[in-house]
């Protein structure tokens, strides 16, 4: 505990105009299985956890519930894609603090409630090559 490090990579996330399809073609094609949905208000988002049958990194859908939510802004501009990569951390108080004296550009400079029972904090793009990262800490484990 206490460690400012990164663990595994937990998802990679997917924006997507219809969760229910891409559900099903995720499922079909690849052989993985929701394992957990949710709505996170506070993002306005549908979210759709899959995970292979052995366990591993997850794929994460992203369905926006809103005009006005980050996701439909990616979508316009962007269409269909992988918005955002997340690893897990153990600490992420410690993470945010080591960035924070590196001088990475936070979107996040404190955890915020994620889904799936997690607090999480984005690293800005700008900082990482134009690569959105995201940092989670689960709570129950
Ligand atoms: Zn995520």
């Amino acid at each position: 505990m206490g460690n400012g490090v990164l663990e595994n990579l937990y998802h990679v996330a997917i924006a997507v105009n219809n969760l229910n399809e891409v559900e099903k073609i995720y499922e079909t094609a690849l052989g993985l299985k929701v394992a957990h949905r949710e709505v996170v208000e506070d993002q306005k988002v549908s979210t759709s956890m899959l995970v292979p049958k052995d366990g591993g990194t997850a794929i994460e859908l992203l369905e926006p519930t809103s005009e006005d939510s980050p996701i439909s802004k990616f979508l316009e501009k962007r269409g269909e894609g992988i918005h955002h990569i997340c690893y897990k951390v153990d600490d992420l108080e410690s993470v945010l603090a080591r960035l924070k004296e590196q001088g990475v550009r936070l979107i996040d400079e404190t955890p915020r409630e994620g889904a799936y029972n997690s607090r999480v904090a984005f690293i800005h793009p700008k900082a990482m090559n134009g690569v959105l990262i995201e940092l989670a800490e689960l709570k129950d484990n």
